[in-house]
């Protein structure tokens, strides 16, 4: 089980040294796991050091399949927005509600009117 490292790591340092597989790598402040060597601590640890000594609450140690499947989410929320959208802007106004509403309005104007 392959890991990786969000945009919330604070670039504390603290898994660099920690990772068994030095799967862990560090350019400028952005820290970076090697999906080849990381195994998720299999053989090492019963638990994947990264994200145990990570002071972020997990917050930036990720399992990489768990973020391709909320991505997966995401991209299948909003295509059903953008297919109900453009759906919804190609239906014309029923005349009756648009009749109603415009009624509707005009009484309630005469209402704040003549308050
Ligand atoms: S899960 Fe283990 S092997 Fe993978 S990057 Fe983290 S510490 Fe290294
Ligand atoms: S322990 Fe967490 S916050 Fe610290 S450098 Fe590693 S991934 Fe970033």
């Amino acid at each position: 089980m392959t890991y990786t490292i969000t945009n919330n790591c604070i670039a504390c340092d603290r898994c660099l040294p920690q990772c068994p597989t030095k799967a862990i790598s560090v350019k400028g402040q952005t820290y970076q796991i090697d999906s080849n060597l990381c195994n998720g601590c299999v053989g090492f640890y019963s638990v994947p050091q990264c994200q145990a000594v990570c002071p972020t609450n997990n917050g930036c140690v990720r399992r990489l399949s768990a973020i391709a499947s909320s991505e997966d989410y995401w991209e299948s929320w909003f295509n059903t927005y953008n297919h109900l959208v453009t759906r919804i802007s190609k239906t014309k106004p029923d005349p009756y509600w648009q009749k109603w509403f415009n009624t509707y309005s005009q009484e309630l104007k005469k209402v704040i009117v003549s308050r």
